[in-house]
């Protein structure tokens, strides 16, 4: 990044006007006092390889990437990192001073730092892993939980097919568990999360039965709107510690911010009144 140009990113995606993302970064640039700006980048499909070649020429340093491009950015990335490969998609680009991009995948690492700072003392490998759901999301925390020692993943989805495909994948530690029977896994279970949207203001809520769930388990809920969901409330009432979901959502954006920005962002109290708006 040369000195005299003001470094630019954004996140990409189609529509991105929801995204909170410019709402974090805008924070921490201004709480560090540092040049720069993070704006919404609504690319169509059909020009998002052009508009990325072009977007180091207007000042730019990188860019977040969400739906409905996630995974389709690792075919047009020059570099991909191993994780984005493990998981399959990317949400953090960097483009480099030759004007390469170099695609990487956050979402497994914020989530681990999320339960870091959230459960100091929960550790991946203390026990079996309950994880609800086997889309995008749930890639990305099968991979970290495995990475992070998980001796054994127990994967649940409505359609069984996906958490078939996820095992297929990733080998042997993952248990592929019915979806109608996923309550009865619980009770020695020391992580669970939930990757589905169930839960999610406007989506169907979760409705298996926590009544078996270990309480000395850490459970996580990645759906943050609401931000204390009824699947981490009836968490919290068996007497299991629980984590949100904003958490993970701050954390991913700090490895992207640091590299375009050149400081690391505190994720804090502030950090989540400022994506909460
Ligand atoms: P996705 O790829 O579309 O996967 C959706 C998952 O939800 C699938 O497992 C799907 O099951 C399940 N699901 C949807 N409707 C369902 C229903 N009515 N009953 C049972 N299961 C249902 O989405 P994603 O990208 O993985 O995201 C999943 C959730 O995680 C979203 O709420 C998203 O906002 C959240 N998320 C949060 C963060 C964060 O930073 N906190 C990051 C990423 C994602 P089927 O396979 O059967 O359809």
């Amino acid at each position: 990044m040369s000195l005299d140009r003001i470094p630019l990113a954004g996140v990409i995606g189609s529509p991105i006007a929801h995204s909170k993302s410019p709402l974090l970064h805008g924070h921490w640039l201004k709480s560090l006092g540092l040049p720069g700006h993070y704006v919404h980048l609504d690319i169509s499909s059909d020009k998002l390889e052009e508009a990325l070649r072009f977007m180091p020429t207007l000042g730019f340093v990188g860019a977040n990437v969400t739906l409905p491009f996630k995974e389709r950015i690792l075919g047009i990335a020059d570099t991909v990192s191993d994780r984005a490969t493990i998981i399959g998609a990317a949400n953090t680009l960097i483009f480099t001073k030759d004007g390469k991009i170099f695609a990487d995948n956050t979402d497994g690492y914020g989530f681990l730092e999320n339960m870091y700072q959230s459960a100091p003392n929960w550790k991946a490998a203390d026990g079996p892993c309950v994880v609800f759901g086997a889309g995008g999301a749930s890639r990305a925390i099968i991979a970290s939980l495995l990475d992070a020692g998980a001796p054994e993943i127990r994967l649940t989805n409505r359609t069984k097919q996906r958490s078939e495909k996820l095992r297929d994948e990733f080998g042997h530690r993952i248990a592929v568990v019915d979806w109608v029977q996923a309550g009865d896994v619980l009770n020695d279970a020391t992580t669970i999360v939930n990757t589905t949207a169930l839960g999610m203001t406007g989506k169907p809520e979760f409705t298996i039965s926590l009544d078996r769930i270990n309480p000395n388990a850490t459970v996580c809920d990645l759906v943050y709107t609401p931000l204390k969901t009824t699947f981490l409330q009836q968490a919290e009432d068996a007497g299991c510690e629980i984590v949100d979901g904003l958490g993970m959502l701050l954390h991913q954006a700090v490895p992207g911010f640091e590299r375009w920005f050149g400081q690391r962002p505190m994720v804090d109290e502030a950090a989540r009144k400022a994506i909460l708006g």
